[in-house]
């Protein structure tokens, strides 16, 4: 990896992260003057929609926006990964991942950089100039900054400092909002601090607040004055005031870093409604795929059928199972792998095969089997409607080798579901149990969920100025970077430079950047991190 002979490259770039960001809001927002440093950048560069990944997932997508690579290649896929020949599920971290981030590439090329709360880039290898603050997926500042020494001096900056914030508490939703505002503004002020003091050439920060408050107050925020509920009309404007305190803190950053800055604001997906939670795993169960040991039933074959008998012909609210989904004890531990042909897990429709050969306890013969199984659940679930009946569930089923490429495209579900406009989703098994049941209310309390574009505004000396940018993607934010950074972009990434938004010469090379994954992340307290992602909706357990 060499510097490209760039004769002015936009140096510092700055790439602000506004996880969930969607045009939907900051379209209107950047015309009204709600956000006038984003609409003031815009102005000088350009805006777009940005493409997201399927599924529009941050693990997943953060990782693609600073690898450049597609999962095949990177191998995030989900908050948490069932381990290849297990049936363990891990939390996901950048130990897992392949391929080298933007900041690796830029720290090879000598150049120095500040990366600030990108979700899941924790654990990072030890940067020889550069500094690291950890995001989602660390849950303490403490052994995951480098220098080491950083957590402390965080500390002192900005006591309240907060990777990411608690769960929704419904019982207080102020004291949400709160938090997730403190978050932001100490967020701000160790950015600021980190930018102005080490003067970085590639400075990152993401802000995760977006994201937080359109999950728990999308509904609140639908209408002018709220959803037309006490909540509605007291929340309201939860979701419009962190975006304007996000933007302000994007005003001080343009202004710590200079004029000669050069400036991106990307969100990793979109927003919309949530409608609720979709149990796949009912229709596997319904359909004779998935087999799942319940506490009330006798583990042996034919008492257990004999039981499952009985059970079915008391009215559905005896039946075990139909009960609210908390109440469910069934988890994905309880299934009964021996009678399993195939079951979901993950958020937003995830199905795996278990698959002989692959899964320890595999049922299903690869080839024909296999595929017409996966056919006859890709049915099942396009004649899905929605409660109303009036619509299809699901907009479309694939196979996961059609989405992804590379050499840990193996790895992909089996198949991949997209519930109708994202508008439902999946939550990580939590469903497993749930018999006959297909809809349920969103886990903890969300009703807003990602959408596939988010947005992309850039501004700066490398950004060639235009009115009319059209859609862009996320995978190419990387090659863009290197290429605005004055570094050779590789042939090999799936993402490409984006050609209308820059205003530098582009240099390639055949050379794939790689650093070895960072040891495995042995500092975070699964216990805490599985109670953090539990709380965001993230997991179940
Ligand atoms: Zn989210």
């Amino acid at each position: 990896m060499r510097p490209a002979h760039q004769e002015r490259p936009a140096r510092p770039l700055l790439i602000i992260g506004w996880d969930g960001a969607t045009p939907e809001l900051v379209e209107p927002w950047m015309a009204d003057g709600t956000l006038p440093n984003l609409a003031q950048l815009a102005k000088r560069g350009a805006y777009s929609p940005l493409r997201s990944l399927v599924h529009p997932l941050s693990p997943a997508a953060w990782t693609s926006a600073f690898t450049g690579l597609n999962p095949g290649r990177h191998g995030i896929w989900d908050f948490g990964q069932i381990q290849p020949g297990t049936y363990e599920v891990a939390h996901t971290d950048a130990s897992m991942r392949h391929g080298a981030t933007l900041w690796d590439v830029a720290e090879e090329c000598g150049l120095r950089s500040v990366v600030m709360n990108v979700p899941l880039s924790h654990p990072a290898p030890k940067p020889t100039r550069g500094v690291f603050v950890p995001g989602l997926g660390a849950t303490e500042l403490e052994g995951a900054c480098w220098p080491r020494d950083l957590a402390g001096l965080i500390k002192t900056e900005a006591p309240g400092y907060a990777i990411d914030v608690n769960s929704y508490d419904h019982a207080d939703p102020a004291g949400f909002l709160t938090a997730l505002h403190d978050m932001v503004d100490s967020r701000s002020l160790v950015a600021e601090a980190l930018l102005r003091r080490e003067r970085p050439d590639l400075f990152v920060c993401t802000f995760v607040a977006t994201d937080r408050v359109q999950h728990a107050f999308w509904q609140q925020s639908a209408l002018p004055t709220g959803d037309g509920t006490r909540l509605g009309w007291r929340f309201a404007n939860a979701v419009k005031d962190t975006y304007v305190r996000l933007d302000a803190a994007l005003g001080r950053l343009i202004q710590t870093a200079g004029p000669d800055a050069t400036v991106l604001v990307v969100s990793d997906h979109g927003f919309g409604d949530l409608q609720g939670d979709i149990y796949l795993n009912s229709v596997l169960e319904e359909m004779g795929l998935l087999d799942v040991w319940r506490p009330d039933e006798a583990p042996s074959g034919l008492l257990k059928a004999l039981t499952r008998r009985l059970v079915d012909k008391l009215p559905p609210a005896l039946q075990p199972g139909r009960a609210a989904p908390q109440e469910h004890q069934p988890r994905f531990g309880d299934i009964r792998w021996e009678g399993t042909q195939a079951f979901a897990r993950g958020l937003f429709g995830q199905i795996w095969l278990n698959l002989r050969g692959r899964e320890p306890l595999g049922q299903v013969e690869p080839g024909p089997e296999q595929d017409a199984i996966l056919s006859a659940i890709t049915t099942r679930l396009l004649a899905l409607r929605t409660p109303d009946g009036r619509d299809p569930l699901i907009d479309a089923v694939f196979r996961g080798g059609e989405l992804y490429e590379g050499p840990l495209q193996d790895e992909a579900p089996d198949l991949v579901v997209v519930p109708r406009d994202f508008r439902w989703m999946t939550r990580s098994g939590r469903e497993i149990g749930a018999r006959g049941q297909l809809f349920g209310p969103a886990a903890v309390g969300h009703t807003g969920n990602h959408r596939m574009n988010g947005v992309l505004v850039a501004g700066g000396p490398g950004v060639k100025p235009s009115d009319e940018l059209p859609l862009q993607r996320l995978l190419d934010v990387t090659p863009t970077a290197l290429a605005l950074l004055g570094i050779e972009v590789p042939r090999k990434l799936d993402g490409k430079p984006m050609a209308d938004l820059l205003g530098c010469d582009v240099g390639w090379t055949d050379e794939l950047p790689w650093r070895a994954p960072p040891a495995p992340n042995r500092d975070t307290d699964p216990e805490r991190l599985a109670a953090q992602l539990e709380g965001l909706g993230y997991l179940s357990r």
